[in-house]
């Protein structure tokens, strides 16, 4: 069966997600991979379809219906990303498709699929029967990426002109933040805030522990929302991926969207409730009241540091 996988990209670079769909969709038969820009494609272990259309927009569900109706693929995996789910639930739409979203697993059943899948915000889960052809909305770190890389296959580039798809919209830029901060996704060392800081001038109680821990601090969105952090220092879907070493949650229930973004080596979480979901993460758990736990903690690594 053939298997069209969506890249993710992002400012001209294939995304790790792009890869984990790329192996999974290996199992399930001979893909391809579309890539929508200029990105280099040469690590990715399938076919690939490269259209020049800039960065991937929502309008690009129609470069993926010209694509789809080219290859005839039985299924077609998108990355949950916030730029991906646009473009797959408008393409699933316009050609009446079955799609499952939060997807975590898929395998192929008779005449179509099976796949597994997170509904209800991520509480319950879910195998939902799909018949062939099916579009797949599969969540990050759902599968290892390394069999998704490798040498390319055939590439073959395409122009809009030579698809037929007329676009109207130009992707012009990304509008940057006037002021450059720290770039969470890349630090050691995070210590984050959920609605349990209670305070916006409780912040100063995770910078502290921050400084001593020589990590930075950033939040769930409540937090964000609210002023008390700037957008930049969000962790999860709609905001930032952590991937370092050490996650500290303080007052953050861990809900799928927050825990999407948490990928560190390492979390630790404080809450009061003991069956707040973020301890399902968790490596070590401690159920107490933040504001009373911190400045203990901050006084202790302040001693043991000498
Ligand atoms: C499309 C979409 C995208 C989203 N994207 C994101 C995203 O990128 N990032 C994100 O974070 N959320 C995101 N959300 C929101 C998400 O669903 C949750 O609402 C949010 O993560 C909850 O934040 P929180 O854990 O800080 O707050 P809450 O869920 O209110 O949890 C607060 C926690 O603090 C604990 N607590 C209270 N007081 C104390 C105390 N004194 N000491 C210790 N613990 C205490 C409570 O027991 C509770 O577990 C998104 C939602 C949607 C629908």
């Amino acid at each position: 069966m053939n298997v069209l996988v969506f890249a993710e990209v992002v400012e001209n670079e294939i995304q790790e997600i792009t890869y984990e769909l790329v192996g999974k969709a290996k199992q399930l038969g001979d893909v391809t991979t579309l890539v929508v820009g200029n990105a280099d494609v040469s690590n990715i272990n399938s076919d690939v379809i490269q259209v020049d259309a800039g960065e991937p927009l929502p309008w690009h569900y129609k470069i993926v219906e010209k694509v789809f109706e080219k290859l005839k693929p039985s299924a077609i995996l998108f990355g949950n990303t916030l730029t991906s789910i646009d473009i797959a639930a408008q393409f699933a739409a316009q050609l009446d498709l079955p799609m499952a979203t939060m997807v975590t697993d898929i395998s192929a059943k008779d005449d179509g699929f099976v796949a597994t899948s997170l509904v209800y915000g991520g509480k319950v889960l879910v195998d939902l029967a799909l018949k062939s052809p099916a579009v797949f909305v599969v969540n990050r770190g759902s599968f290892p990426a390394e069999e998704g890389k490798g040498s390319v296959g055939n590439v073959e580039k395409l122009s809009l002109e030579e698809l037929g798809v007329s676009d109207g919209i130009e992707f012009v830029g990304y509008i940057k933040p006037e002021v450059e901060d720290v770039d969470i996704s890349k630090m050691d060392i995070v210590v984050s805030v959920g609605r349990g800081i209670g305070d916006e001038a409780n912040i100063e109680l995770a910078e502290e522990l921050a400084e001593v821990l020589g990590g930075v601090v950033a939040g769930s969105r409540p937090v964000i929302d609210s002023g008390w952090l700037p957008k930049t220092r969000q962790v999860g879907r709609s905001g930032k991926t952590v991937t370092g070493k050490l996650y500290l949650a303080l007052g953050i229930s861990g809900a799928t969207e927050h825990v999407e973004g948490v990928k560190a080596k390492n979390v630790i979480a404080i809450n009061i409730d003991r069956n707040a979901p973020i301890f399902r993460i968790s490596r070590c758990g401690v159920v107490a009241d933040v504001l009373e736990l911190v400045p203990v903690l901050i006084e202790k690594i302040r001693e043991a540091k000498g």
